[in-house]
């Protein structure tokens, strides 16, 4: 068994999993990195390559964003998703065509793909069910899918032959939420290999309902004082989440009851949250089929047009549930320019700010002095006198859930993809001892093989050390700036590499360094 890492792993964005398994060749998921540069995972290296099947482990733009132009290369792949992520990638996707579009006229970027190739891939769709299954296009594989948590219909996948057992955990969250339960225990268990998330591997998670009690009680705190408060909000699965949160603590009596607008792509993943309560937490489920109205009601209300967006201003204090998450787009962006001049209004993010994201830097002249508190969005700039404000209601699994995720499932080789260095290296650390742990980089390919004397192993290719073309220290010891220059020098990508005294002293002497190190026994 093979897999290659075309995105994904050195960072968050553009997963995409190449894997030769049995005979056969299949792909999971094929995303892009949302607002990037380089958006892509590399998908030359599909050149060639005929794709048995397609596999997706959630409808999330960093896991889908990219499969049109997969089928465009292989238009005959079926492509296996579970019902609702089905749903909602008909959601996520035809919003992303109309991004582009958008884009193309405003700023002329070059868009990726159009309305046509997006109905190619829905075509292509095929139903994955929970449990062990097999697949027309991929005998002698047992797949295995188990619900991820995370968003509604999300999957951990696992695929099990002869040549190679393998879970990949997806993006995996054990807590509840108001939405979906947690994440199911992931099948196979004792992979040789398990691909696993590490967004949050560096962190723990403040209490659910705590964060969720101080989240209801700052904004019913803003509108008694008369302001509108804008919770910018990831459109598939955060803001489901708030809209829930807000309206259970109303209807419990915690926070008095006030109005709320939902507005942007919000929208239509609630109507297709909605339309799958197969997918969604059991109480939630019941609500629906009862013929309750889960997202929405009389003073919830969908804003759909710009009059409609005027009137929520100009209309007494509420609650405005919006995306973009980030405010690097869409609704949340508008309302954001007109409410942060109002001291008396409130802007509280609901989840991960890119340290690049407008939102992040919105939140960081919290601390900044009155005078010197302006935002510049859309290349307009204002002064910010409304309160600001974040509450950590994440989707993905912390340190401790990631590490009893480990314990359970008993991989014997786990590979940490999807986190930045500083989160994958403390996942590392803590996972020390439960298996061997490999830190991967993009373009990698792991190749499981059989051992010596039975059993299989897991074989990463040897980082290719570069030794930097002169010695970095120019004949002089060490000193703290000698080493941020070595540093500099031999730094990979990926955060997290091991190198040996010789190839220290290599980088920093030259040869004779090297052969130094070497007789006092540094390899
Ligand atoms: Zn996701
Ligand atoms: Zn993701």
């Amino acid at each position: 068994m093979q897999l290659q890492f075309l995105g994904g792993a050195s960072g968050v964005g553009a997963t995409c999993q190449l894997i030769h398994l049995a005979g056969r060749t299949l792909l999971v998921d094929a995303g892009v990195r949302v607002d990037a540069p380089d958006r892509l995972p590399d998908l030359a290296a599909l050149d060639g390559v005929t794709l048995d099947a397609i596999l997706v482990t959630h409808a999330h733009a960093d896991h889908i964003g990219a499969l049109p132009l997969v089928v465009a290369r292989n238009p005959a792949t079926p492509i296996y998703a579970s019902p609702a992520t089905t749903r909602l990638m008909e959601v996520m996707l035809g919003d992303a065509v109309r991004v582009m579009a958008k884009r193309a006229a405003d700023e002329l970027e070059l868009p990726l793909y159009d309305e046509a190739l997006v109905a190619r891939v829905l075509r292509q769709l095929r139903p994955l069910r929970e449990g062990a299954q097999t697949l027309p296009e991929l005998p002698g594989i047992v797949v295995h899918a188990a619900r991820a948590g995370h968003i509604a219909g999300a999957l951990s996948i696992g695929l099990e032959a002869e040549d190679g057992r393998l879970v990949i955990s997806g993006d995996v969250s054990a807590t509840p939420q108001r939405t979906i339960l947690g994440a199911a225990m992931p099948a196979p268990r004792r992979p040789d290999l398990m691909i696993l998330e590490s967004t949050y591997g560096a962190r723990m998670h403040p209490n659910r309902a705590l964060e969720e009690r101080k989240l209801a009680e700052a904004v019913a705190t803003v509108i008694a004082r008369g302001g509108h408060c804008l919770i910018p909000a990831f459109a598939l699965g955060r803001a489901q989440e708030v809209i829930l949160i807000l309206r259970a603590a109303q209807r419990d009596g915690i926070i008095p009851p006030f109005p709320m607008a939902v507005d942007g792509l919000v929208r239509s993943v609630c109507g297709a949250y909605a339309a799958f309560p197969d997918a969604l937490a059991p109480s939630l489920r019941r609500y629906i089929l009862n013929g309750g109205r889960a997202f929405f009601s009389s003073s919830i209300q969908p804003v759909d047009s710009p009059q409609a967006r005027e009137r929520v201003l100009a209309g007494p204090p509420c609650a405005i549930i919006s995306s973009s998450g980030m405010l690097t787009g869409g609704p949340s962006v508008w309302y954001a320019e007109r409410i942060a001049s109002d001291a008396n209004a409130a802007i509280f993010f609901s989840g991960y700010l890119d340290e690049e994201a407008p939102g992040r830097r919105l939140l960081d002249l919290a601390d900044a002095p009155p005078g010197e508190r302006r935002l510049r969005l859309n290349e307009k700039e204002f002064p910010v006198a409304c309160e600001v404000g974040r509450y950590s209601l994440s989707a993905h699994a912390d340190g401790d859930e990631l590490t009893a995720m480990v314990r359970a499932n008993q991989p014997r080789t786990v590979a940490l993809v999807h986190g930045d260095p500083e989160a994958r290296a403390a996942l590392a650390a803590r996972l020390h001892g439960l298996a061997e742990v490999l830190i991967p980089r993009d373009g990698q390919v792991l190749t499981v093989a059989p051992r010596k004397g039975g059993g299989r192993r897991v074989e990463l290719p040897p980082t290719p050390t570069v030794a930097p073309l002169a010695p970095v220290g120019k004949g002089e010891p060490p000193d703290a700036a000698g080493l941020e220059r070595l540093w500099q020098a031999l730094r990979d990508g990926t955060g997290v590499q091991t190198l040996s005294l010789r190839e220290l002293a290599r980088a920093w002497a030259g040869a004779a360094g090297a052969s130094e190190a070497g007789r006092r026994g540094g390899e």
